[in-house]
């Protein structure tokens, strides 16, 4: 058998773009625009949506579980993913004295069983551990999600923000289905940090928040922002006058490890702007003239 059949993850599902709830309690939707939002994203071929239990103050998932309750039918048509492992200070969670992490068996436990109430299902499609918990004990995080699944609770579980190591260990104790880390011409560091080297020694395809850097691609006072439109406008006219955000998608989507951007768009133009990328294929050299924009200097 060889290393690489060996280390393959599970074969965990997602769209090739996915749409991230986190600003939806921003959006100020009603239960009727949150739906057309879900049913928008579905027509472009988006069918997995990324939650958190901490998204808008503990609120996210409640608001998506209610349009999902006002469609009969549709949760079978999409996948959640949600995660866990941090504790806000909030008035939602008043025991929660300080900000911390946590990643033991009762507070994951507890966390995914609020997440299928609010989100009004049976069962997550993929849980992570949403940043490292210092105080992980890996042998007793594997043996929760082995009963998780054995619940029929989550299908799927893996990991966000984890440096190599911390995924290493866990992923040792129970295959891991994904690696959920920021990257984005405004945030190189998964590139040679030996993030997304592990992801492909593992066939773990990861998926990528904040691609657009959660919007500073557009600050118009934001000098390497400016910079990296010019780059990614210029490159763009090679390929049919595509948007800077298409553009940016590209970029991400020519990475090796096949990742699985998340929209954070609310707006049904931006989840466009976020598929019209899978049409178009970068050359390398494309694809370095945005790295160097982006790394602000040329390869050596
Ligand atoms: P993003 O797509 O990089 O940023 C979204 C922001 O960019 C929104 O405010 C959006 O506003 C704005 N934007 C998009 N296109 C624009 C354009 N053409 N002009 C001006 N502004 C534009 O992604 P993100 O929201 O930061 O993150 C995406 C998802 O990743 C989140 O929803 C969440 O699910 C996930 N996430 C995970 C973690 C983690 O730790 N695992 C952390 C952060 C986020 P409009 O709504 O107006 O388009």
């Amino acid at each position: 058998m060889s290393a690489h059949t060996q280390t393959a993850a599970p074969a965990l599902q997602l769209s090739p773009i996915v749409a991230g709830a986190w600003r939806m309690a921003d959006w100020n939707f009603d239960v009727g625009q949150r739906l057309h939002w879900i049913e928008q994203a579905l027509e472009l071929g988006i069918d997995s949506f990324d939650h958190a239990d901490i998204y808008g103050d503990y609120r996210v998932e409640s608001l998506f579980g209610e349009a999902l309750a006002a469609a009969p039918g549709l949760r079978e048509r999409i996948r959640i993913v949600s995660k866990c492992g941090i504790k806000l200070t909030s008035a939602q969670r008043p025991e929660h004295r300080i900000k911390s992490y946590d990643s033991s068996a009762a507070h994951v436990r507890a966390s995914v069983e609020n997440s299928l109430r609010a989100l009004r299902t049976d069962r997550l499609d993929l849980l992570l551990i949403h940043r490292p918990d210092l105080l992980m004990d890996a042998d007793a995080l594997a043996h929760c999600f082995e009963q998780l699944k054995a619940e029929g609770k989550v299908l799927h579980v893996g990991v966000s923000n984890h440096t190599p190591s911390q995924l290493a260990l866990l992923n040792a104790r129970h295959r891991l289905a994904t690696h959920q880390i920021e990257l984005s011409p405004l945030h190189l560091a998964p590139l040679d940090d030996g993030s997304l080297d592990q992801c492909q020694d593992l066939a773990m395809r990861p998926m990528i928040w904040s691609p657009l850097g959660g919007g500073r691609l557009f600050d118009e006072g934001d000098a390497h922002a400016s910079q990296m439109r010019a780059a990614l406008t210029a490159v763009g006219a090679r390929h049919g006058e595509a948007s800077v955000a298409t553009m940016a998608y590209a970029w991400l989507l020519r990475h090796p490890s096949r990742p699985w951007p998340i929209t954070g768009s609310g707006r049904v133009q931006g989840l466009r702007d976020a598929v019209a990328a899978l049409a178009i294929r970068l050359s390398a050299q494309d694809w370095y003239e945005i790295w160097q924009a982006a790394a602000q200097r040329e390869v050596a």
